[in-house]
This record gives C-alpha cells, structure tokens and sequence, in this order.
C-alpha cells in the first residue's frame, strides 16, 4: 500500500546521511520533501500541514547530542509522528460488561462491510466467543445472502430477515432493518451470544436516507462499539466521506479495509486524524484471516522501513 511513499520518504531520509548538524534550511528542505510525498499519497492537506509543522518544530529543537546522528534523529521525529497521526496506540474492542456486547458496522457500500463482519466473527470466534451476525442491511440485493455466505465460513450463526436465507430477496427494501437490528441483539441475548455484529446497509455515495437509516438502528440497539469500514483506496475522498459518517452516525473506531491494495493509502493516514477515532483494525485481503488488530508503531514502522 505505501510503497511509493515509502521509498519517497527514504529517499528523503538518504540526503540527510552523513550531515553534522542540520541547518534551518535543510530542515525546511527535507520538510518540503516529506509534504509533496505525503500529498502525493493522498494524505488530507490539514493533516499534512499539521504533521510538517509538527515534524519541523521538533527537527529545530532537537538536540544534537546522544546515540542518534542528525539524519536518524529526523527518521525518529517523523516515525513518532507518524505514529501519533495514527491514532497513538492500539486500541481494543471494548465489551459490554453485560453480555451481549453489541458492534455494528456502518460505511459505504462496497467498503468491506459484510466481509469484515466474517472477518471479526472469526477473530472473535477463535477466542472463545460466541458471535452472532445479524444482517440489517435490507437495501441490497443479495446482501442477506452474501451475509450468511460469510457467516457460514466463519462458523457462526445469523440472525436474517428471510425464512432460510434462500436468497429470494430483490433490491427492494425488505422489511425494516431497525427492527431487524433491534430484533437481532434480542434474538443474541436470548439464545447468550456474547458478542453481536449487526451489519447495516450501505450506499454508493453518502446519502441522507441510507444516514438516518444508521443513525436509527444506531439509537435502537445502543450498540458498544460503531465501527467506520473504509475502503483504504479511496484516497482524497477518504476525508468527506469518514466525516460525513462521523456526524451522521458517530462511531466509535474505523476499520480500514483493502490494505492490500496498491493505490497510495492516503484514508489511512488521514481519517484517525481527521475524525478523531481510533483505526482499530485493518482488512488486508479477501480471505477471513486477512484481517489484524491496528497497532499504529507497526503501521508507521512499516512506512519507514
Ligand atoms: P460491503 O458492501 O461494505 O458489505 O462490502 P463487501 O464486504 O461486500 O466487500 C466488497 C468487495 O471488496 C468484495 O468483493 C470483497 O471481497 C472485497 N474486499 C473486502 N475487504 C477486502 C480487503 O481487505 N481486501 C481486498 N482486496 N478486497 C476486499
């Protein structure tokens, strides 16, 4: 995903090798390289002025003195840096301290969704957990399919809106997901599934009705964790998008989908900053196991390396 910025950014690190102390101007030079990389990657301009600002104070200031040469000391600037746009430090699921701890997932449609709610069912599942899927999104056809498709291969139980989940639906809306979700975490509390993740429907393009569709089942079943799924490929659209999301539904982490990709992964360095939320996860393939907790040192180490 970030090669290219990568090997900007090393390429940037390398004129610096070998220097006694730096200069203002080779400060403000290697700053300037690391801006139109960062740009280049699609990184959201607000967080590219405030990272350079950041990364060029603390370059200024640092001390010469101890283990690290000025070229090192710069690479250590940027990498805390990086790791604080990041979000700082992993951050877990929080469970309910009454089962069922209730997750549901909200984001354009074709983010990942439904293939992180098998992904996190997984997880969860080799844990030692007893998820439930419950399919809210009625808006799609096939999505109650896809669902119990995933669900299947994880291994766990959904909870659907069709008798079967023959997949007989049509893209009509089918039913109402608010009561679908509501019915959902009832049916996991019931039957004692710890955890329930409750897929919701998702559009082309941010829309008010599809927003207030999850801002509703968000206020019906009061869920612990909301998670953001964002495609990491969107790259400049990544800061609309997650903010529109933000303020229509609130969540409470991001999940970045599509890592694997190779398209220059801007919404990652972007949308922690931007919305103030944790990135908690990241989706890095098709498979169910291409998924891993977010830990944003080995995300920035990983940039740097
Ligand atoms: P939803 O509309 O948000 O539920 O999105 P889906 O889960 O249906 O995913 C849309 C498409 O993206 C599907 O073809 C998935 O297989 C694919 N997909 C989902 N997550 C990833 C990922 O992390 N990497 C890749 N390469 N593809 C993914």
């Amino acid at each position: 995903m970030f090669n290219s910025l990568s090997d900007r950014l090393t390429a940037t690190f390398k004129n610096l090798r070998g220097r006694g102390r730096l200069s203002e101007a080779d400060i403000d030079a290697t700053v300037r390289e690391i801006r139109r990389a960062l740009l280049d990657a699609d990184v959201a301009v607000p967080v590219v002025r405030e990272f350079t600002a950041a990364v060029r104070e603390r370059a200024l200031s640092a001390e010469v003195s101890g283990a690290l040469n000025p070229a090192q000391q710069v690479v250590k600037i940027v990498n805390e840096e990086l790791v604080e746009i990041l979000g700082g430090h992993t951050r877990p699921l929080s469970f309910a301290k009454v089962a069922p701890t209730v997750i549901m997932l909200a984001g354009l449609q074709g983010a990942g969704k439904t293939t992180l709610a098998g992904k996190l069912s997984l997880a969860l599942r080799e844990q030692g957990h007893t998820p439930l899927l419950v399919a809210a999104d009625l808006q799609r056809p096939n999505a109650v399919t896809q669902l119990s498709v995933v669900a299947e291969r994880a291994g766990v139980p959904v909870y659907a809106p069709h008798p079967g989940n023959q997949g007989a639906e049509t893209d009509v809306v089918i039913g109402d997901p608010v009561g679908v979700a509501r019915d959902g975490v009832a049916f996991a509390r019931d039957k004692q599934h710890d955890v329930v993740i409750v897929d919701t429907a998702g559009r082309l393009g941010v829309d008010q009705v599809l927003m207030q569709q999850a801002a509703d089942i968000r206020a019906a079943i009061s869920p612990d964790e909301v998670l953001f799924v964002i495609d990491a490929m969107i790259g400049q659209d990544a800061v609309a998008t997650a903010s529109a999301f933000l303020e229509g539904v609130d969540f409470t982490g991001v999940v970045l989908s599509k890592l694997d990709g190779d398209a220059r992964g801007g919404a990652a360095l972007s949308v922690a900053k931007v919305t103030g939320r944790p990135i908690m996860f990241a989706s890095t393939g098709e498979k169910l196991t291409d998924f891993e907790v977010f830990h944003p040192d080995r995300m920035a180490s990983r940039i740097l390396d």
